[in-house]
């Protein structure tokens, strides 16, 4: 967690004006992986690891951004649109701007101080974090109240437009709506989110964190959304309704599936079994059937890595030495994929030798040590009134 009162004290020290506080968390998806894009489920959680914006109003319609993770202070100017796809970190933070006004919030300049415990890159979303904490804060400081379904939109739509990446609409809308305690099974196409309740007296959600991130990831994600589509043409021939492959059943899919071309074949196997594997983990959570989710983690994993064709040496070798770890439930690779993390869901009292298992075996293989940490499901973006 971040030190609040830190926060609001460099603020006030570096501006000379005292600063209103908010935040977004990062996420760590239990299943349901590539099928955002296709309309699909999705089951979430909301990580006790956020971004934290403190804010204040300017008057004129200069936005400046100071990230302390970078070191490094960004300003626009919200009437005069910079280049989108800068590679810079600002882009995030500009693309929210220019996607909250283009829906209608209407932003005053600001300052803004950030600080993140979300690490970059390793698959826990610390850019939609970026985002919603950092369109929260825009919006609020100019004075408007913005609909959580709409900061997440704008959040994707600054992804799309801002920095060029073609995601979902999980990562924000679980930054912005994600509940304590809870998973959310989200209907991406409907926008909306039922909340699962995930009871961790027994059994933690602990990520390991691969510390890779192979090149491939933003052709390769292009690509796949690219064999989605192609298939969903092809299957809509044979079922005339089919929209998105969220609309194919397991049944329709296995009927129809010698039509497609291999790759495409194999795409959409992923994506059609991933959604009922999301659904049917969704029923397990509610009724507190851990193990059957653990099971469908696993078998997630195995789609991902043979199928969709998204994993990497790396993920393979956390999850698979995961597998063999007494006790633990599951285990896959999770976010986009090509590096990133695993999610896996372990006993609490055998999270050290889950440690240790993961940590020898990489070390072993890959010559240095994943991460591992432990998350309770956290709170969606909010402001942040006490300090405490
Ligand atoms: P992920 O969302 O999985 O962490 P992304 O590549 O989508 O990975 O987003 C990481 C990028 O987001 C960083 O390279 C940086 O540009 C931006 N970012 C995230 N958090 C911060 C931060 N606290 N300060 C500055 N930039 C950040
Ligand atoms: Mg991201």
């Amino acid at each position: 967690m971040i030190e609040r009162g830190a926060l609001r004290r460099a603020f006030e020290e570096r501006y000379g004006r005292p600063a209103r506080l908010f935040r977004a968390p990062g996420r760590v998806n239990l299943i349901g992986e590539h099928t955002d894009y296709n309309g699909g489920f999705v089951l979430p959680m909301a990580i006790d690891r956020e971004t934290v914006v403190a804010a204040a109003p300017r008057a004129d319609r200069t936005v400046r951004v100071r990230s302390l993770n970078r070191g490094e202070e960004l300003a626009f100017d919200l009437d005069r649109p910079g280049e989108p796809r800068r590679g810079l970190w600002l882009d995030y933070v500009e693309g929210v701007a220019r996607a909250l006004e283009s829906r209608g919030v209407r932003l005053g300049g600001a300052d803004l101080l950030l600080l993140s415990d979300v690490p970059a890159g390793a698959g826990l979303s610390s850019s939609a974090a970026l985002e919603v904490s950092a369109g929260l804060a825009l919006a609020s400081v100019s004075g408007r109240r913005v609909d959580p379904v709409e900061l997440a939109l704008a959040g994707q739509q600054a992804e799309h437009a801002y920095v060029g990446t073609l995601s979902g609409v999980m990562d924000q809308f679980v930054a912005a709506l994600g509940r304590e305690g809870h998973a959310l099974l989200i209907d991406c196409r409907a926008l909306a989110a039922e909340a699962i309740p995930l009871d961790t007296t027994n059994f933690v959600v602990a990520i390991a964190d691969t510390h890779v991130r192979h090149e491939l990831s933003a052709s390769e994600y292009n690509r796949r959304r690219a064999e989605c589509e192609e298939g969903v043409r092809l299957l809509s021939e044979h079922l005339p309704g089919v929209r998105e492959l969220r609309d194919v059943s397991v049944e329709e899919f296995e009927r129809f599936a010698a039509c497609l071309p291999g790759t495409v074949r194999r795409r959409c196997r992923h994506v059609v079994g991933e959604n009922a594997r999301t659904l049917a983990a969704a029923a397990a959570l509610r009724r507190g059937d851990l193990e059957e989710v653990g099971r469908l983690m696993r078998r997630s994993h195995e789609s991902l890595r043979d199928d969709y064709e998204v994993s990497c040496a790396e993920l393979d070798l956390l999850a698979e030495t995961a597998w063999g770890v007494r006790g633990v439930l599951g285990s896959r690779m999770t976010g986009g994929g090509f590096g990133g993390s695993t999610v896996s869901l372990v006993p609490r009292d055998r999270l050290t030798e889950f440690e240790r298992a993961l940590t020898e075996e990489y070390q072993q293989r890959k010559g240095f040590t994943p991460t591992v940490y432990v998350s309770e499901a956290g709170g969606g973006a909010e402001e942040v009134i006490s300090d405490e």
